[in-house]
């Protein structure tokens, strides 16, 4: 999780550092901290440090993280995994000789062997972090590598085991940056006669829109005026492509709504419309490749893993084909995985840990795979045999809403594709998913009655979301986004499963959101599955689409649309209701507790 941020050119590097890892802050943190080299001297004294637990605004009130001077710098939002949430646990991290300093994202493995050994040859640990071992292990090996940074960190590279995105300044060296990945994400930013580094390209968007990913085992040594890129182990030199980032850095920004996250629900019409433009190739590609397989797995998390199971009834219902939703975390848990699978990841930033390590999973076992996602240049997009970028731009909320819909739209194009090269008749299905961004909006009309009920339900504690057939994910995924930033209990499941056992919960003090149907059999099977509730003494919320139902307690209407595409339509009435109730329950609603963007840890 968190963030890493680097600097090198002829500026001040404190205050681009500050505002390059505020636009980390979605990634979810505890503390942070700021190094830079002053440049007055080869002293230890030349690198100088804030740290502080907590938000970077009030860290910067308390302690001006700009005044550091130098025109080097390097910084890191921390979300602790090894050692508590305090100040001495705060990146940067430095050597005895406080000569070298040091950022680090992710874990390292074998610490405690690694910190025994530094502490027997006499280094001071000044706090409990994984981290602070590597920047010992550097200085450790400084002298035996003739004193140059670059070898010493390579050596130390070598040594360590685990996962890292780590960024090096030292004393010694100081016209460098020295930075090196494995398993967490890392970019280099190329500016004119300066360079960044971050752990996403939103980082240093501000300031350029080329940018070089590293990939896992790669280290670069950065200078103001280039950089080098090498395999850590051959010591090999990488001639690695420049990317262009086609994202607006406006788009960053919040526009006058009052969260990214309403900012984001809104831009649906739009991310829909570049979801349905995403290339035809590119979608026929991935139709193929699925009809070729003898078995094919949707692997996702969270929102993603929703999106996939919404695909297994696109899959089944119009092409016959069964592809199973799995829980990346648990892929090595399933029997098959072979030459004749086909592994799909759905991944957001493409860089989610439980994805990637599944996709590296499938690949050793010579499955083919394929990624559906939004970051260009993310590590999914350089793993997978086959790459689909959903074209969403940038989304800061943590709580994702718009890149759902998008997966959603890809993953309905796909199976579509797949049903007419089967020689089926897919037409007036195109047709409504082509008016699809009409009917979001017309969701939109609905948003003052789900304040409205929001306002009126927020105190209640429980939520039961129910839906049948293709709406069941809505429900999964209604709950999900409601827990998410209410941080209060919901649990989606089918209609038909909530009478074997969960009834018995309801009551006035559990609540039930209905996810029904404009019409047919799943319509029918809502309405009794309400009654089963409002007997009960329980209150329904119904998300209907067409007309009302009149034994639901509160309707919040989304056009009548087919139930095939109609968990496109769903989406945005459960994004808002979440997003009213989290409202006014007073959350934090772009950066709920415990959750992070991107979940780049195990
Ligand atoms: N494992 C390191 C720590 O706990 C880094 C955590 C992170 O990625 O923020 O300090």
């Amino acid at each position: 999780m968190c963030g890493i941020v680097g600097y090198i050119g002829d500026k001040k590097a404190a205050p681009i550092v500050h505002q390059n890892l505020k636009r980390l802050e979605y990634r979810g943190y505890d503390s942070c901290g700021i190094a830079t080299y002053s440049g007055s001297s080869r002293s230890s004294s030349s690198i100088l440090l804030k740290k502080e637990v907590g938000m970077i605004d009030s860290i910067h009130e308390e302690v001006n993280l700009d005044g550091l001077p130098g025109n080097i710098g390097i910084g890191h939002t921390r979300w602790a995994t090894h050692g508590g949430v305090t100040k001495e646990n705060a990146h940067p991290h430095t050597s005895c000789n406080g000569k070298i300093a040091l950022v680090h994202n992710g874990i390292i493995s074998n610490y405690l062997e690694l910190k025994a050994m530094l502490e027997k040859k006499g280094h001071r640990f000044k706090s409990q972090t994984d981290t602070e071992c590597i920047v010992h292990l550097i200085e450790e090996k400084y002298d035996g590598c003739g004193r140059n940074i670059e070898y010493a960190t390579i050596a130390a590279l070598k040594e360590i085991k685990g996962t890292y995105a780590t960024i090096i300044i030292s004393a010694d060296d100081p016209d460098m940056l020295i930075c090196a990945r494995n398993e967490s994400p890392l970019l280099l930013g190329i500016g004119e006669n300066e360079m960044y580094v971050g752990s996403d390209i939103a980082s240093f968007l501000k300031h350029t829109t080329k940018a070089v990913p590293l990939d896992d085992g790669e280290y670069a040594v950065v200078t103001k005026s280039g950089y080098r890129i090498k395999d850590i182990q051959s010591g090999r030199e990488l001639d690695k492509e420049i990317l262009e980032i086609d994202w607006s850095d406006e788009a960053a920004k919040k526009e006058g709504y009052e969260h990214f996250m309403l900012k984001e629900i809104h831009e649906q019409p739009q991310t829909i419309a570049n979801a349905l433009n995403v290339y035809p190739e590119d979608i026929q590609k991935l139709a193929g490749m699925i009809d070729e397989a003898k078995t094919v797995y949707m692997i996702a998390a969270g929102t993603s893993l929703h999106a996939a199971i919404v695909s297994e009834y696109w899959f089944s219902n119009l092409c016959g084909k069964v592809v199973y939703a799995v829980d990346s975390s648990e892929l090595v848990n399933k029997g098959v995985v072979d030459r004749d699978t086909l592994v799909i990841s759905i991944t957001q930033s493409g860089e989610t840990y439980d994805t990637l390590a599944a996709m590296r999973f499938a690949k050793h076992r010579g499955a083919k795979t394929a990624t559906i996602v939004n970051v260009i240049g993310s590590t999914a997009t350089r793993m997978a045999d086959h790459f689909i970028l959903q074209s969403s731009g940038i989304e800061i909320s943590v709580c994702a809403t718009k890149t759902f819909t998008s997966q959603l739209v890809i993953l309905l194009r796909t199976a579509l594709e797949l049903a007419r090269m089967q020689g089926r008749d897919v037409s007036k299905i195109e047709a409504e998913l082509s008016k699809c961004s009409e009917y979001i909006k017309e969701v939109f009309k609905s948003q003052d009655k789900i304040k409205d009920v929001a306002k009126e339900h927020f105190c209640v504690k429980n939520y039961i979301y129910i839906g049948k057939g293709i709406n069941l994910p809505s429900a999964l995924e209604g709950a999900l986004k409601f827990k998410e930033i209410t941080y209060n209990h919901a649990e989606g499941m089918s209609g038909g499963l909530l009478k074997h056992g969960t009834i018995s919960l309801i009551d006035s003090d559990m609540h039930t959101v209905a996810v029904i149907p404009a019409a047919g059999e799943n319509r029918q099977k809502m309405m009794s599955n309400i009654q089963e509730v409002k007997a009960r003494g329980g209150v329904v919320i119904g998300i209907t689409s067409g007309e009302p139902v009149p034994q639901c307690d509160a309707n919040i209407l989304v056009p009548g649309c087919s139930e095939i595409i109609s968990p496109i339509v769903f989406a945005p009435a459960y994004q808002l209701l979440a997003y009213y109730t989290a409202v006014s329950l007073g959350r934090n609603v772009d950066k709920p507790r415990a959750l992070a963007k991107s979940v780049t840890v195990e």
